[in-house]
């Protein structure tokens, strides 16, 4: 192809709203043009690149086994509401209704699509597995697009679907896909690292998350340098360490009632540590959490009674409920392991007057004798001794807390953040964590019996008998992917794609498309495109150096440069060296197509 046969115009400077590479150079190389928050069009140049990993995901995924289908982008209200996700799923989800007043989703995510379509055809076990996947629009109301196409509002998603007779066979499927997609991130250049993810309230047994390091990344990982643990911070565990006093030793036990103390001005831990003159590994941090979609039972916990249990179909939970946590002061409570630990969709701080209403003392105040409130006790609090903590009274503290004499837990749980410099839990291993940041590219997920339970989905089993088949979901954000190959792949010039995703593997630069260099460049083109090389020919009447700037940019991975200076040779340059060398216009097809058949055989080898 010919420059002059793109309609694409390139940008010195990026707009403001660009404050990531990929974002900038996608936008400065016309790769896409945005209409709207989180809406980007793909250009002819972008959608050559996008096309590509696609390419791959698809032949790595066709090589598993897996088959692909097509469900509709818009799916009826009706089978979000058999599982539950119509309530659930929040203002991620953008509803519409049609002419006929029917509920209509545009997809987010297809299970549910997935899970009405094979129950449709299911009898016999047989059939099982069932392994499909897609690669299509879904759209997602993020409350805040950014990054470009790495969090777009519509964005496009290679999501798989297993349904298993039982866990043996979604172990197989599960480890599929885990295998198809180091392949797809070996082809198209990627280091990732897969991690151990929260499983969340949907209780799955098991999930991992393909990371690829990145300082823009929105995700925290825990990783063990000694053993190669690696966790998601919503799921990362830690060895305890033990509670110790000031001068280090563990804290000792004390026979002393515990005994109320003013402290009208100390709100804060660190007011603590300066009023009482000791470290915050000795006091007991209370606060309380409102509990959204609890499904565990409460009853006879304290403040129980007060709260509204719901039952859908199956399925009961409290849509409110609030518990007190206890962790020691020098700690952070994570969130979403307190609510995995709850089985809840979401938790989160309780605000001034719930606090009041669940502890009788304001923020501050918080302690955990005496509390209208379940107790969720992380471990950190289960040696402390001798301790000081909140009296459940505004302008009070108390010290000589004793857990176990004072107060008595309800749930006794690990739901500390864990950070770097922790140990690491792996059991023989006696390494310290680092952290990293992290952009999620995939997700693998044991999802159990959630979908196929609520919709109903059964088959008959070896003996005849019905039986519910479990599932799992396999996701891949290609446009994500895009931009991360871009954000690994760049210099100050512009993109430097690896071979298996440039939107064209050579670019043919003459210094002036007219005379010899026409001749040698169109030679050259023939013979590399008869060869399979995908190549572009910059014919535009430009300045070269304008030309240079252009495709450095759009970053093609070999330029060959054809000027009457160097005739009978050309100059054949690597995006990504520094030296060009000069080759003989006769050699010079043969030593490019070997150019890039070389890197592609790197990038596919297992
Ligand atoms: P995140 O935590 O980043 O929002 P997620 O957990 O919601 O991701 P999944 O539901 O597992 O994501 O979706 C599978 C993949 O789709 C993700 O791994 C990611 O690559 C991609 N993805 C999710 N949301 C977006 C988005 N808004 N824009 C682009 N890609 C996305
Ligand atoms: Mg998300």
């Amino acid at each position: 192809m010919k420059t002059s046969q793109i309609p694409f115009r390139t940008l010195r400077e990026a707009p403001a709203e660009a404050i990531i590479a990929s974002h900038q150079l996608m936008m400065r190389a016309d790769l896409i043009r945005k209409l709207g928050n989180g809406l980007y069009t793909y250009m002819p140049l972008g959608l050559k690149a996008y096309r590509k990993v696609e390419g791959i995901i698809k032949d790595e995924l066709n090589k598993s086994g897996a088959l692909e289908f097509k469900p509709t982008v818009i799916v009826p209200g009706e089978i979000w509401k058999e599982s539950g996700r119509w309530e659930t799923m929040g203002p991620q989800m953008l509803k519409a209704k049609n002419r006929g007043d029917q509920d209509m989703v545009v997809s987010p995510t297809a299970e549910e699509a997935y899970t009405a379509i094979c129950r449709a055809g299911l009898t016999s076990y047989k059939q099982l597995p069932i392994n499909m996947y897609q690669i299509n629009t879904k759209y997602r109301d993020e409350i805040r697009p950014r990054y470009g196409v790495m969090r777009g509002r519509e964005f496009n998603m290679m999501d798989g679907y297993t349904l298993n007779a039982n866990d043996e066979s979604l172990d197989e499927s599960y480890q599929g896909y885990a295998k198809a997609y180091h392949r797809i991130f070996k082809r198209l250049g990627l280091k990732v690292i897969p991690v151990k993810a929260d499983t969340g309230a949907m209780g799955g047994s098991g999930s991992e998350e393909f990371m690829v390091e990145s300082p823009v990344g929105d995700d925290t990982l825990i990783l063990c340098p000694k053993c190669g643990y690696a966790a998601n911070v919503e799921k990362a565990s830690c060895r305890p360490d033990p509670a110790l006093d000031d001068s280090g030793k563990p804290q000792a036990k004390t026979d002393l009632p515990f005994e109320e103390v003013a402290t009208p001005n100390v709100f804060s831990i660190e007011d603590m540590e300066k009023f009482f003159g000791t470290t915050s590994k000795r006091f007991v941090k209370a606060l309380i959490y409102r509990v959204i979609n609890s499904s565990l039972d409460l009853t006879g916990t304290a403040g129980a009674d007060k709260l509204k249990r719901v039952k859908e179909g199956d399925f009961e939970f409290y849509p409110v409920s609030y518990v007190c946590v206890l962790i020691r002061g020098d700690l952070d409570v994570n969130e979403a392991k307190l609510a995995g630990l709850l089985k809840a969709s979401e938790v989160c701080l309780a605000d001034d007057e719930e606090v009041v209403a669940m502890s009788g003392a304001p923020h501050g105040f918080v302690g955990p004798v005496k509390l209208n409130c379940p107790i969720v006790q992380d471990l950190s609090v289960n040696d402390m001794h001798d301790a000081f903590a909140g009296a459940g009274k505004e302008g009070f503290h108390i010290k000589h807390v004793e857990p176990g004499r004072d107060f008595t837990a309800w749930k006794n749980a690990d739901v500390r953040t864990v950070k770097s410099g922790d140990k690491c839990c792996c059991e023989g291993c006696d390494g310290e964590y680092y952290t990293t940041k992290g952009n999620e590219l995939g997700h693998i997920f044991k999802l159990g019996k959630k979908y196929t339970q609520s919709m109903g989905v059964t088959y008959l089993d070896e003996n005849g008998k019905a039986a519910v088949p479990t599932m799992g979901c396999y996701g891949i954000g290609v446009d994500r992917v895009l931009a991360s190959i871009i954000e690994s792949f760049h210099d100050d010039k512009g993109i430097q794609w690896p071979m298996s995703v440039a939107p064209f593997q050579v670019a043919i630069v003459p210094i002036k498309y007219k005379d010899a260099m026409k001749d040698a460049a169109d030679k050259l083109y023939d013979e590399l495109t008869a060869a399979g090389i995908e190549v572009l020919l910059d014919d535009r009447d430009e300045r070269p150096g304008v030309k240079f700037n252009d495709m450095d940019l759009l970053g093609f991975p070999v330029r060959i440069t054809v000027g009457d200076k160097n005739l009978p040779n050309v100059e054949v340059k690597i995006r990504n060296q520094a030296e060009a060398s000069l080759v003989p216009l006769t050699e010079a097809g043969a030593k490019v197509a070997d150019i890039v058949r070389s890197a592609l055989a790197e990038l596919n080898a297992v």
